[in-house]
């Protein structure tokens, strides 16, 4: 029998390229994205949740009944989630007041226990959904608290199951690898298998306007100065995750939250492709890159397009809030005179 799984955890990685035939076609080389809404979990995140807990039960740090912890109200607490309801786990996430009503219902849905904690206070105060994580995983025995941005299995993951399949589906022609960076995982795990296939592998990050990676990367400091509050979720940081594997990462390249939200509604409207709010960034990402950089018409670029639109549906795609955030060009028709080259900054 083909096509057939023993449980859904069975569908986890093996996403497809999909060729870009409209938004890059300024770029003369072949761009390809690669689809991790294709996971059942609907993200890059459940490849991650399957092996850190994976790997975790092998050294017997799990048993039947244990509590699996992570500070997310993201993709990974619904990756994370959905391991725990096949593998006979219970699922505790920590997450900010600030987390929208309709995520915290869709992590309830699979079953996780849901702390809302206040996000106004620093990270080392006991209400803080870090500390609250830390305190429930050290309270309740045999849990393992996930820890995504100080994992090295998080790199590993990708090490082990995204560089692989890249390579494989581009029959080792790819020549640039672009990824936003949240933890740095998913392009660093990539990127470390790529480049020991073909060292010649260009690797691009993308950094949200606000965040503090792309100055680190650049001159090894945190400039304090970088950090402001955005919109797009999943991607920058605060901090600097060890996650991240910086000396993999050729160039970053920095977006901000209004080109991101046109990019990602073009791509629904001219690639049928409905992404989240990252998928646009890593697209705006790529044209920045290439506004800068030789690409030819040989090379081979793919672009990781983490998660899928549905859970975007009241924030990028929907015009009242694109006018509320005062991006005014959310009008489809726009889009020519949004897209000249001089509005990318
Ligand atoms: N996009 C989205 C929507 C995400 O949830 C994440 C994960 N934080 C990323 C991009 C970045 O992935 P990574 O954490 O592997 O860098």
């Amino acid at each position: 029998m083909t096509n057939v799984y023993d449980n859904i955890l069975g569908l986890v990685g093996n996403t497809p390229l999909v060729k870009l035939n409209k938004v890059t076609e300024e770029i003369p080389a072949t761009v390809y994205a690669k689809l991790e809404c294709y996971n059942p979990g609907h993200s890059t995140k459940d490849r991650i949740a399957v092996h850190i807990i994976e790997a975790a039960e092998r050294k017997g740090l799990l048993k039947p009944g244990s509590t699996v912890v992570e500070t997310t109200s993201g993709n990974t607490g619904f990756s994370i989630a959905m391991v725990c309801i096949i593998k006979g786990y219970k699922c505790v996430l920590a997450v900010s007041d600030k987390t929208k009503k309709e995520k915290i219902a869709y992590l309830k849905a699979l079953g996780a226990t849901v702390y809302i904690c206040p996000a106004n206070v620093p990270a080392d105060d006991p209400r803080s959904y870090y500390e609250v994580a830390k305190r429930v995983a050290s309270e309740i025995p045999d849990s393992l608290y996930i820890n995504q941005y100080f994992n090295e299995l998080n790199i590993d993951a990708h090490y082990q199951t995204t560089g692989p399949e890249l390579w494989a589906q581009t029959k080792g022609k790819i020549t640039h690898l672009i990824a936003c960076t949240g933890t740095g995982g998913t392009l660093s795990g990539s990127a470390k298998f790529l480049k020991e296939k073909n060292p010649d592998i260009k690797v691009i990050g993308v950094d949200a306007s606000g965040s503090i990676l792309k100055g680190f990367h650049e001159t090894g400091t945190i400039h304090k100065e970088d950090i402001h509050p955005y919109q797009i979720e999943g991607m920058g940081k605060n901090l600097i995750p060890s996650a991240l594997l910086f000396d993999k990462v050729d160039e970053f390249v920095r977006v901000n939250d209004e080109m991101s939200a046109y990019r990602t509604r073009e791509i629904a409207l001219k690639e049928a492709i409905m992404g989240g709010y990252t998928t646009g960034a890593v697209v705006q990402g790529l044209l920045q890159y290439a506004n800068s950089h030789e690409v030819s018409a040989e090379d081979v670029v793919v672009a990781i397009f983490p998660d899928h639109g549905s859970r975007y549906i009241t924030k990028v795609y929907s015009d009242e809030w694109m006018s509320q955030q005062g991006f005014v060009n959310n009008c489809v028709h726009n889009y020519d005179s949004v897209f000249k080259t001089e509005y990318i900054k």
